[in-house]
């Protein structure tokens, strides 16, 4: 595989209560940067495996050798991103994944001392480097938005879906404008290098028909479902293009969802994408967790 422009990334989280007490079990099996899931119904030998960039695990305790820390997962793909801001990409980094299965956890986390997420270390690491510049003819401004595409008034009603857990309904997409200003000595003038982080903490990506949504609600599961497919054709288009190194733009179908319409000048072009798709470890979930593991797959 050539250096694509998309890296990809798929994170197991702990068991959580509600699997913990319908003794669920661990479907899930990760080595190196491949992952491997099982059918709970079929024999272990019918295991199918992926490989990605990184098959992060965190299903065990802390103490887990194997353990993947918030920190390790913004080192080796929030780092790399703002490096690429620096350098004037555009990048984007998704969280793609069933409601329940880690998305906000990995993209902000938490308060507590080594529980923040990528947008949170992201912020502190960009303020750090942007501090500790010397350079009197270059400054730098940061402007920072979040936005949710696809607000209904639906999305405002906390409902449980049958999934047992409110179900994720909008993405969320915050925004970083990075913008570096140098200023040439000899000319007075300024040249102006600016990039777009965009952090998107996708919808959860659970079918409409399996969370027994109905009406309006089914509506929007549609409407989210119809984004996280397109997104997932761009991307894989975008890979494909890298991938084969044919320079000509095939059609690339942005205008199909608001969320790839939004996004459009950070895929593709002058710019760097992550994924990093979540996964619950177990068996009560293996659909779900299987169809997650596809749509990454699609997208390297
Ligand atoms: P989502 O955003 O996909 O709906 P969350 O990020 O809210 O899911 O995760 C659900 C629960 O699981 C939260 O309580 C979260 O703290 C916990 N969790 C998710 N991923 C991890 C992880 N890698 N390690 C520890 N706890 C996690």
């Amino acid at each position: 595989r050539m250096a694509a422009s998309v890296k990809v990334a798929v994170r197991v989280r702990p068991f959580n209560s509600r699997e913990t007490s319908r003794d669920a079990k661990c479907v899930i099996q990760m080595q190196g940067s491949s992952t491997c899931i099982w059918n709970p119904k079929q024999p272990k030998e019918a295991a199918k495996n992926f490989s990605f960039d990184y098959s992060y695990w965190s299903h065990s305790s802390e103490d887990d050798p194997a353990f993947t820390s918030q920190r390790q997962v913004y080192l080796d793909i929030g780092e790399e991103m703002l490096l690429h801001a620096f350098e004037g990409y555009n990048v984007c980094i998704f969280a793609y994944g069933q409601t329940g299965a880690g998305k906000s956890y990995t993209m902000m986390g938490k308060q507590e001392p080594g529980q923040q997420g990528i947008i949170p270390q992201m912020c502190e690491d960009l303020f750090k480097r942007t501090s500790e510049n010397t350079d009197p003819d270059l400054s730098y401004s940061v402007e920072v938005l979040l936005h949710t595409p696809h607000i209904t008034e639906t999305h405002m009603t906390v409902a449980a879906t049958n999934m047992n857990e409110t179900s994720s309904r909008s993405h969320a997409v915050f925004t970083i404008v990075f913008t570096q200003r140098r200023r040439d000595q000899l000319t007075s003038l300024d040249t102006e290098k600016v990039s777009k982080v965009s952090l998107v903490d996708l919808a959860g990506s659970e079918r409409a028909d399996s969370s027994g949504a109905k009406g309006m609600r089914l509506k929007e599961g549609a409407n989210i479902n119809k984004s996280l497919t397109t997104l997932g054709k761009v991307i894989s288009a975008l890979a494909e293009m890298q991938n084969s190194k044919r320079r000509k733009s095939e059609f690339i179908p942005y205008r199909d969802s608001v969320l790839t319409w939004i996004l459009k000048e950070n895929l593709g072009g002058n710019s760097r994408t992550a994924m990093i798709a979540a996964l619950s470890p177990a068996d009560i979930n293996y659909e779900e967790t299987l169809s997650t593991l596809r749509y990454a797959d699609r997208a390297k």
